[in-house]
C-alpha cells in the first residue's frame, strides 16, 4: 500500500475571542493530526458535530489555512506550496460538499458548471464536451440534462452533479465532507454506491468524512475516529465496529444499531457535556465524561499509538507495553 496522502500533525487554530484587557482565547479545531490515506482506500473520518472533522478535510485542500503540520500529496508538502502550484494540486485533490446546492450557482446550467472546472485547467476546448458528456452519463445522468439549471433537480440529482463537477478533472483523490447527510436513507445509499462504483472505475482515494456510523460503515475501509480536534483511534473497519479499544470510540459505536436483532448491544450513554473546544480539558480530552479515567489521564495527554496493529490514543493501553 502506497500512501497518496499523509497528514502529519496537522494544526489549525481559530482566533476565538479577544477583548481589551484580556489574552486572546484560540479554539484548537484541528489539534496535532496523523493521518495517512492510502492509494484505492476509503479512509472515513468520523465524529460528533465540532470534533474538527471538516476543518480538517478543508485544511487538506487549503480552502482553510492550517496552522502548523504537513500536508504531503503525491509525495510534496503541500502546506508551503504558492496559490498557483496549490491550483494545479486541485486537479488531482477535488471535494465534495454535503449540500452541492449552496456551492452550485442556480444561474448557471449543467453544461456552464461543468465546463468552469475545464476552462479553470486549461483543457483544450475540443476535449472539453465529450469529457462533460461522458461524465454526466458516468454519474447517472444524461446529455439531457446539461441545458438544464441546477434548482430544477432533486437532492439526490443534485448530489450526482456535484460529483461529476468533481470528477471533472479526473482527480486522485476527493475529499466528501458528509456528502449524504441531507438527502433521504433511500437515496443515500444510491449515492454511496455510486461513489464505490466510480472508486473502481477511476482508481479513486476518497476521504470520507461524516457524523453518521452506519454510513461510514457501508463505505469506509479504514476509520479514523476524532473528538475534540484529535484522532482517538484508527482502525480497519471491521475491526473498529467489532471491538472500539478507546471509551469514546466505545461509546459511539455502542449507539449504532445491530442488524442481527438477537444480538444484544449494551448502549453506553455519555455523563457530561461536550467540553468548549476553546477551553478544553487538560491531560486526554476524554476524561471529564470517561468511565475509565485514572490519575495520569488528567495531567497527561495520551499519544496515538499502535497496539494490537491499530492505533488508539489511550492510557489504558499505553501503559501495558511500557
Ligand atoms: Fe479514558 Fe484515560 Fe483513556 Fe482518556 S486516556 S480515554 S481518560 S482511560
Ligand atoms: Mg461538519
Amino acid at each position: 500500500t502506497t500512501p497518496l496522502l499523509e497528514v502529519k500533525n496537522l494544526q489549525k487554530r481559530f482566533l476565538a475571542s479577544k477583548g481589551w484587557f484580556q489574552q486572546p482565547t484560540y479554539v484548537h479545531a484541528v489539534n496535532g493530526v496523523n493521518v495517512t490515506v492510502n492509494e484505492g482506500e476509503t479512509l472515513g473520518i468520523v465524529g460528533e458535530s465540532g470534533c474538527g472533522k471538516s476543518t480538517l478535510g478543508r485544511c487538506i485542500l487549503r480552502l482553510v489555512e492550517p496552522t502548523d503540520g504537513e500536508i504531503v500529496f503525491q509525495g510534496n508538502n503541500i502546506r508551503t506550496f504558492t496559490k498557483a502550484d496549490m491550483h494545479n494540486v486541485r486537479r488531482n485533490m477535488q471535494m465534495v460538499f454535503q449540500n452541492p446546492f449552496d456551492t452550485l450557482n442556480p444561474k448557471l446550467t449543467i453544461q456552464h458548471i461543468l465546463t468552469e472546472p475545464l476552462i479553470a485547467h486549461h483543457i483544450p476546448k475540443e476535449d472539453r464536451q465529450s469529457l462533460i458528456e461522458e461524465t454526466i452519463e458516468i454519474v447517472g445522468l444524461s446529455k439531457r440534462h446539461l441545458s438544464r439549471y441546477a434548482h430544477e433537480f432533486s437532492g439526490g440529482q443534485r448530489q450526482r452533479i456535484g460529483i461529476a463537477r468533481a470528477l471533472m478533472l479526473r482527480p486522485k483523490l476527493i475529499i466528501a465532507d458528509e456528502p449524504v447527510s441531507a438527502l433521504d436513507v433511500s437515496i443515500q445509499s444510491q449515492i454511496l454506491n455510486l461513489l464505490q462504483d466510480l472508486q473502481e472505475q477511476f482508481s479513486l482515494t476518497i476521504l470520507f468524512i461524516s457524523h453518521d456510523l452506519r454510513v461510514v460503515e457501508h463505505i469506509a475501509d479504514r476509520v479514523a475516529v476524532m473528538y475534540l480536534g484529535e484522532v482517538i483511534e484508527l482502525a480497519k473497519k471491521e475491526e473498529l465496529f467489532q471491538r472500539p479499544m478507546h471509551p469514546y470510540a466505545q461509546s459511539l459505536l455502542s449507539s449504532v444499531p445491530v442488524s442481527d436483532p438477537d444480538e444484544k448491544k449494551e448502549r453506553i450513554l455519555l455523563t457530561g457535556d461536550l467540553p468548549s473546544p476553546s477551553n478544553p480539558p487538560k491531560g486526554c480530552k476524554f476524561h471529564t465524561r470517561c468511565w475509565a479515567c485514572m490519575d495520569v489521564c488528567k495531567t497527561e495527554a495520551p499519544l496515538l499509538k499502535e497496539v494490537e496493529g491499530r492505533m488508539v490514543a489511550c492510557h489504558l493501553y499505553s501503559m501495558a507495553g511500557e
